[in-house]
Formats: structure tokens, sequence, C-alpha cells
């Protein structure tokens, strides 16, 4: 196996277990891994740090996986990760009103650069790193294994792989062909998701709870749920009794597969109405007509990609959430969330108090939103912790 040399003053964050070694602070390889081999780490004096995937082409040249010499990073340690992962899943699936989950997250499961979704029996995976890649042989038989799914379906269209020199791929790894449109039930709600076309894996999973946490408010409420994707808040709110649901996304098939999602629920299509458009122009065109709501959700896309990106990220989340409280009235509530993870909640805070002053509001923070446990944040790795938002009552 190949040593790589940490650079002197390097060695805190490895001691510290965070699983990310920037190619700055290697000294040296002493011989030609391949991108994808696993590797020893060892001190500028010579002693084992830890053992991690190699790749020349990535800014993280080196994605830590053991910290303990004694224990080889060989087939039997993958299969024990992955079933520790999937074990610990149990409990999310354990109620009957749940069988869609995050099975594996990335470096929070120890297993960099692999994510697993469970749609019902289908498995929706996003392979990030080489050196996931090269191990997916026996990740997929341990994954049969555990879980007899009915399909394995690669998913790996992230940007990411492109830091690692991997190319997209879209394809079955195992099994049948999963359906169009896979019914998969989250909260006791049918959801139709359409692995192979529908976004990332197919549906966002880490917003099960927090689903939950506004529905709990919505009765007898009019609710605008923008950037609705396939619909989870807005059927959640319906399921609560709301008085009616205005969803708004700028994707064709999200609308398309969420007004699929209403029938196949039974809900009240009357009381719901679905409009394709960019949320910006249309919170805008609300303005213009007048209408008010009660209760507004917003939960867009990952305007902060990176920490250089969080200035011109914090105009576009003030100014989104801005207008949003002028179409409130009195005393509603905003559901604001934002999924990048270069911005913290202590400065979505001050963005949303920026936000009020500019729209001449008031704001109480009444509830802080976070990622569930499927998505866990390792306390080595704080970069993992990526979704957050305010449940907000305006004034
Ligand atoms: N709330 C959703 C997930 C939102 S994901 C749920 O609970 O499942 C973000 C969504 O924003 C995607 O569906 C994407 O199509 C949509 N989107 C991105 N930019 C948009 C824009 N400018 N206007 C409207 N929708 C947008």
């Amino acid at each position: 196996m190949v040593d790589v040399i940490l650079k002197k003053g390097k060695e805190k964050a490895v001691l510290q277990r965070h699983p990310w070694v920037f190619s700055g602070a290697i000294e040296r390889v002493k011989g030609k891994p391949a991108n994808g081999d696993v590797v020893r780490l060892v001190s500028a004096q010579g002693t084992f740090m830890a053992y991690g995937f190699y790749n020349d082409k990535s800014r993280v040249a080196l994605r830590l996986l053991e910290w303990n010499e004694e224990v080889p990073v060989d087939e039997a340690w993958f299969r024990a990760k992955v079933a520790d992962a999937v074990n610990a899943r149990r409990h999310v699936l354990a109620d009957g009103e749940n069988n869609t989950c995050r099975l594996i997250f990335s470096e929070a499961d120890y297993l960099p650069g692999l994510i697993v979704d469970k749609y019902a029996d289908h498995l929706a995976v996003q392979v990030l790193t080489s050196g996931i890649e090269n191990n997916m042989p026996v990740i997929i038989d341990e994954l049969q294994k555990l879980l007899h799914p009915k399909s394995i379906f690669d998913k790996s269209d992230a940007s990411s792989r492109q830091h690692e020199g991997l190319v997209t791929e879209n394809k079955l790894l195992w099994g049948s062909q999963p359906p169009e449109l896979v019914e998969v039930k989250e909260n006791g709600i049918t959801y139709g998701i359409n692995i192979a076309e529908g976004q990332k894996s197919g549906f966002y999973c880490d917003q099960r709870d927090n689903r939950c946490i506004l529905a709990s408010y919505a009765k007898g409420k009019k609710v605008l749920d923008c950037f609705s994707y396939t619909g989870g808040f807005t059927l959640n709110s319906l399921k609560s009794e709301a008085a009616s649901v205005t969803s708004v996304d700028s994707s064709a098939l999200a609308v398309e597969t969420l007004n699929e999602n209403i029938r196949l629920n039974n809900f009240d299509a009357a009381k719901h109405q679905a409009i394709k458009a960019d949320v910006n122009s249309q919170l805008r065109r609300f303005k213009d007509d007048g209408e008010k709501f009660d209760v507004i959700v917003l939960d867009p896309p990952k305007y902060a990609p990176s920490r250089s990106a969080l200035d011109r990220a914090s105009r576009a989340y003030k100014d989104l959430n801005r207008i949003a409280m002028l179409l409130l009235n009195d005393g509603g509530l905003l559901a604001t969330f934002s999924c990048s993870g270069a911005m913290d909640m202590e400065t979505f805070k001050q963005v949303l108090a920026w936000a009020a002053l500019d729209a001449g509001k008031q704001v109480q923070f009444i509830h802080q939103f976070c990622q569930p446990e499927d998505h866990p944040v390792r306390s080595s790795f704080p970069e993992g912790e990526y979704l957050k938002g305010l449940l907000c009552r305006v004034f």
C-alpha cells in the first residue's frame, strides 16, 4: 500500500478525524497510487495517521476512512460500514408510515462519496468518488443481502463527480428497471418517484420531519408552497386540512408529478392549484394582484454552492424572503429553508432579520428546522450539516 506523507503542521484536522485532506496539505506521495486506491496517510515523522481514498484529480486528495492502523480497509470493512448505516435507519422505517429514507449519507456514514436512498423496494445510489466507484461490486452485494431490493439504480449525475474525473451515470446497476413512478410512502402520504428523470435521486427525503411540523400549522389556512417539487409540503398541508394550497415550481415534470400525487392520495383537487413558474416572478405577480396567504413555504435550491458565493447568496435569500413576508397576512407564518452548507443558522437568522427590516415587518422565530436522523451530522465533519430552516411569525 502506498504511503502519503502529510505536511508538518497539518496533523490537527486528521487527529480530530476530519475526513478530508486537501492536496495542499500533502508533502509527498511515495509511489504511484491509482485514483480510488486506499493509501496510508503518515505524518512527517513517519507515524501512521489514517487510511483513505486517494485521488489526484480532486482538491480533496485524500478522503479518510479508518484511523485505526490495525483495522484493514478491506471487503469486510465496506460490508460492515454499509450494514451499520442501513441498520441505523430501521428506526425511520419502523412505524409503517414510511418506506423511503436515506440509507447511506456519505462522510456521515464513513463512506465518503456514497449516497443510497431507499424508495420502497428500489434503491437509488449516487457514487461521487473514485474510491467508492472501485468498491461498488461489494457495496451492491451487501445492499442486496441486507435489503433484497427489486432494483439498484445509479443516479450519479452530481456535478461533484466531475471534480473526481468521473462521468455522469444514469443506469440500472442491478435488478429489473424500476417503474416510471415508484410509489413510496412518507408520513403516511403516497408519492410517485421518478428515479431516472427526477431531480437528484428522485425525491428530497431530507424534509420528512419538517413537512410534518409545517403541516401541524396548516389546518384551515391558505398555504403557498414555493419550490414545491413533487409536493412534500403541499401534500402534508392538504392532509392537515389546509383551506387551500398553491404550489409553485419551475419544473414541468415536478408539477406534473405533484398533480399525479394529489390524485394518488385522493386529495381534493379543488383545494389545490399548481403553477409552473419562476418563484421570484410569481411572488411579484401575487404582490401586484394583492394576493395574501396565511402560511408560505420557501424551499429553494442551493443558492450558495461554496463559501465564496455566500455574499451573493445571502442577498438572494434576503430578497426572496422579503417579498414573501409582504405576501403574508398579519401574524402569518413563513417556513423558510436554506440547503446551502456554507450558510449557517446564525447567518440565516441575520438574513431573515435584514429581510424583515426591508419589508417593514417584525419577525418571531418560533421553530428551527434541521435535517432528519437519516442525514446525520458527524461531529468531526460539520460540513455535513447543510439543511436549516426557520419558522417565522411575521407581523
Ligand atoms: N420543497 C420540495 C423540494 C424543493 S427542491 C420538497 O419538499 O420536495 C427545489 C425545487 O425548486 C426544485 O423542484 C426546482 O425545480 C425548483 N426551482 C429551482 N429554481 C426555481 C425557480 N427559480 N422558480 C421556481 N422553482 C424553482
